[in-house]
């Protein structure tokens, strides 16, 4: 298995680093990532270019303070960089022309070796001899002009970078199901087989994610005991995901590992151990997230960050709020219910309170896993859909919107991991969101969805 692979902007301030990002990113519907660390905001996104999506790292800007300053924080981002992605595109300036602070990344580059693609920006309306004869200097092969403000030859900057990476690049990219469900007859198609069958013979690919410190190598240390210290020995890029089987109560998981920065991040002193890529990647790469948070310290943006990235990917969830053994008996009740508050966002998920150390309500975790990944990859019949849906409809109609009242025809399940409900009918446009939200509600209680989220789509006839 592979990721996508992972392209970081770097450059001084000003060369057009985040108008390359917008570029890249902006025909995508979704921005992956915002993350503002703690003393800076690097973006993370997703790019497609022609069929090969990939994710792009803007390292972000910074407050130039002192000279020694600028200097400091650019080698720090840098140096992320080279740590986090897999091609490098190192952008300079034709306007400006070569300057200090350009050569000192250079140098840096030079030294660390990782692939890098030289880009001269704001390269539009010069030819493109003269917009990159002096950045040959660099000593980082051919400059490639390039205008992020206009797009020019931001495509070809996009394959060259793809195109070094040692296993080139490719995936198929999955067709939209727009695959048109004919009409069900009602009452046929009643088979036990095709009813809510669940697969729950395979494997769970699960991943455990968190911010620094709150566990989770010692609840995978109690997963797996020593089993992990073999599997972390295997050759292998640090870019492949790392996946660690394991087996327990009769259950086959696979264990999808955020450690990929370690051995890379032995080469510089400065990379931060927790990496946004690793942990996006992670969720992607499964298809249930177990998150992990401190009881013994307050809820953090970093949580809030991680946890909003678990919601905007759909992926089954499973919340333990670890460390629950070194409480005061007489907080427990009311640390619980802080963290039920503040996860308001995350109530499809079951909570659980756990002590990975001394392995306490390890189990019940992994039953809820079990549960998550059941209810992400339900299957649901056309004709128990639509019973449900009318009975949602009977009890309470859609408001009417001006002449129209939207008419709720039948529904077909459109997806797994998160389930995907597609409701057929008329004039569904005007169907508000608090409708949807009753509708969701009535799904997931009726076909047991606990720990999935649940999208519901409308699909207008005309
Ligand atoms: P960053 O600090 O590296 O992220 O740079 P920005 O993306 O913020 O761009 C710095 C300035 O350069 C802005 O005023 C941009 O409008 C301008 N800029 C970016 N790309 C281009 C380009 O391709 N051509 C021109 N002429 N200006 C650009
Ligand atoms: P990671 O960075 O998320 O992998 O966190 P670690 O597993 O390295 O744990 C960070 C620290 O928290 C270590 O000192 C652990 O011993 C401690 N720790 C982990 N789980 C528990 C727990 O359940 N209870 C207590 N009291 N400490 C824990």
């Amino acid at each position: 298995m592979q990721f996508k692979p992972v392209v970081a902007l770097v450059g001084r301030p000003n060369v057009g680093k985040s108008t390359l990002f917008n570029r890249l990113t902006r025909s995508r519907a979704a921005l992956v990532a915002d993350y503002s660390g703690l003393t800076r905001d690097r973006h993370y996104g997703e790019g497609r270019v022609g069929d090969y999506p990939f994710l792009v790292i803007d390292t972000g800007g910074f407050e130039p303070v002192a000279k020694t300053g600028i200097l400091k924080e650019m080698a720090r981002q840098t140096e992320q960089a080279i740590a986090e992605s897999d091609v490098v595109i190192f952008l300079v300036d034709a306007r400006a022309g070569v300057n200090a602070h350009d050569h000192e990344i250079a140098r840096m580059l030079r030294r660390a070796g990782p692939k890098v693609v030289l880009a001269v920006n704001k390269a539009e309306g010069m030819n493109s001899g003269q917009a990159s004869a002096e950045f040959h200097e660099l000593g980082l092969g051919t400059p490639h002009p390039i205008s992020s403000a206009h797009g020019d030859g931001v495509v070809a900057l996009i394959e060259e970078a793809l195109s070094q990476l040692d296993n080139p690049y490719i995936q198929a990219v999955p067709a939209e199901d727009d695959v048109e469900v004919p009409e069900p007859e009602l009452g046929q198609d009643e088979s036990a087989t095709e009813e809510e069958e669940v697969f729950t013979d395979h494997r769970i690919k699960l991943a455990i994610v968190g911010r620094p410190n709150v566990g989770k190598s010692t609840l995978i240390n109690t997963l797996m005991g020593e089993e992990r210290v073999i599997a972390f020995d295997m050759p292998g890029t640090t870019r492949d995901a790392i996946e660690i089987d394991f087996e327990r109560n009769g259950k086959k998981y696979t264990l999808i590992d955020t450690a990929g920065l370690r051995k890379r991040g032995k080469v510089f002193e400065s990379v931060e151990k927790f990496s946004v890529i690793k942990t996006l990647q992670a969720i992607e790469a499964s298809n249930v997230v177990l998150l992990m948070l401190d009881a013994q310290t307050e809820i953090s943006e970093q949580d809030a960050h991680i946890a909003g990235f678990i919601l905007e990917s759909g992926r089954a969830l499973v919340v333990a709020i670890n460390k629950w053994d070194g409480l005061d008996a007489d907080k427990r009740e009311w640390i619980q219910r802080e963290f039920e508050r503040k996860l308001r966002f995350l109530s499809f998920a079951k909570m659980h309170t756990i002590s990975a150390l001394k392995g306490q309500g390890v189990n019940a975790v992994l039953k809820s896993v079990n549960e998550a990944h059941a209810a992400a990859f339900i299957k649901l019949s056309t004709p128990k859909l639509t019973r449900e849906l009318h009975a949602a409809v009977e009890q309470q109609q859609p408001p009417r919107k001006g002449i129209f009242r939207p008419k709720m025809r039948y529904a077909h399940q459109g997806g797994q991991n998160p389930p995907l409900i597609i409701v057929h009918g008329n004039a569904l446009d005007a169907v508000p969101d608090s409708y949807k939200r009753y509708l969701e509600s009535r799904m997931r209680k009726a076909f047991n969805l606990s720990g999935t989220p649940l999208r519901i789509e409308f699909k207008s006839s005309k």
